[in-house]
């Protein structure tokens, strides 16, 4: 990929010259869902797949940006004295949001820069290719401009300039995932502390799998924000005497004895989600740890019951992939993964039940569903590097 990615530089900008070659991947969450903002924990894990790019510094302020996954856009001029956010910037917006973060941090750059991307990472999927994006771009600008900045530094500038510079109101799991990724481990993370572990994801002769929808999010962010509400609100009204300061500190046993104080039904569901799910995320890792993954797998389809009729954001084009994987033979364990409405699944599935799985899921997503879905399957890799 570093031959291809250089060369296309060389065509786009003219010269190679002083440019260098980058990765950041990409992460899929195996359990743990809308859980990173109600203080609770998340399991993610960063992916061999993600977004290359190549940087070369310039003598002048001016910013030119190309993605080979945007490529009809052409390149895309800026400046250094333009890093605010505009519509009509597109997908520039990712990488000069990062530029402006730095900024806030007083890290600023005495000169601009030529970037090309090409990531094969689905975009829009759930997979945080936005979050892969800020973190390469951050790596760059760290390995360049000689800024001295550590990977969680990554991870926390690229969520601050997601919820300031491009308004989406994420929580710290994507770019943290992404930036302290680890090569054949997901990482147990505490979203109240930041404290985290790492643990090796040993899967005896299976494979993570991700099937992705292919239905845009479409109405997601707006049900991301009533989520997030409902969940504030549900807190508030158990909150009082009980010292907690988020869902996440909950029990199931201490929920359960104060969720009539949470007034409307639907608010209590998202409540209940929120605790059983970071309780089911601590019990998994504990599995995952004792090497027993038929009880991860359990785990994480219950999560996916949880996200469907508690959280209510997975769908039919989710729920179709979920509960046909389900049925198959050599299934550990399946559920939608990242924020839903759509986007992607994530499966554990015995090395010789892939192609069957790939096949007789896809057939079914595309009788029912109407279109085909896209199937990877995934390795575990690290953060951000140098190429
Ligand atoms: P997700 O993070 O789940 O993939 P988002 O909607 O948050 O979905 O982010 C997708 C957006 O990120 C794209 O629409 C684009 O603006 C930007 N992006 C991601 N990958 C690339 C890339 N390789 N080149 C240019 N822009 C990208
Ligand atoms: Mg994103």
């Amino acid at each position: 990929m570093k031959d291809i990615i250089l060369k296309k530089f060389g065509e786009v900008y003219g010269t190679t010259e002083g440019a260098r070659a980058f990765f950041a991947p990409g992460r899929v969450n195996l359990i743990g869902e809308h859980t990173d903002y109600n203080g609770g924990h998340v399991f993610p894990c960063a992916l061999t797949i993600g977004t290359y790019a190549v940087a070369r510094k310039r003598n002048d302020r001016k910013l030119r940006f190309f993605s080979m996954n945007f490529e009809h856009l052409g390149i895309i001029e800026s400046s250094l004295d333009e890093l605010k956010p505009m519509k009509e910037a597109g997908w520039t917006n990712y990488p000069k949001g990062v530029m402006w973060a730095f900024g806030e941090r007083g890290m600023h750059l005495d000169c601009g820069l030529d970037i090309l991307l090409n990531g094969n990472i689905p975009n829009g999927s759930g997979l945080s290719s936005s979050a892969s994006v800020e973190v390469v771009t951050g790596f760059i600008l760290k390995s360049l401009y000689g800024f001295d900045v550590s990977n969680q530094d990554l991870a926390l500038i690229g969520q601050f300039s997601e919820n300031n510079f491009n308004g989406v109101n994420c929580g710290i799991m994507d770019q943290f995932a992404i930036a302290m990724g680890k090569k054949d481990n997901a990482i147990f993370l505490d979203t109240a502390t930041l404290e985290y572990e790492y643990a090796p994801v040993k899967l005896q002769g299976a494979k993570i799998v991700i099937s992705c929808s292919n239905k845009k999010r479409g109405l997601g962010s707006s049900k991301y924000n009533e989520r997030r509400s409902e969940c504030e609100m549900a807190l508030s009204e158990i909150q009082s005497g009980m010292g907690i300061e988020t869902l996440g500190d909950l029990t199931e046993e201490q929920f359960e004895s104060v969720k009539m104080a949470i007034k409307d039904e639907d608010r209590r569901k998202r409540a209940k989600h929120a605790v059983y799910e970071n309780q089911r995320t601590i019990k998994a890792v504990e599995a995952l740890k004792a090497n027993d993954i038929a009880l991860f797998g359990k785990l994480m389809n219950e999560s996916h019951v949880s996200l469907r009729d508690d959280y209510e954001v997975t769908g039919e084009e989710l729920d179709t992939l979920v509960e046909a994987a389900w049925k198959i033979d050599g299934v550990i364990g399946s559920r939608m993964t990242g924020a839903g409405f759509g986007g992607c699944t994530v499966s554990i599935v015995k090395d010789e039940a892939v192609d069957r799985f790939i096949d007789q899921v896809g057939k079914t997503y595309k009788e029912t569903i109407g279109y085909a879905a896209d199937f990877y399957v995934v390795e575990i890799g690290s953060g951000p590097c140098e190429l």
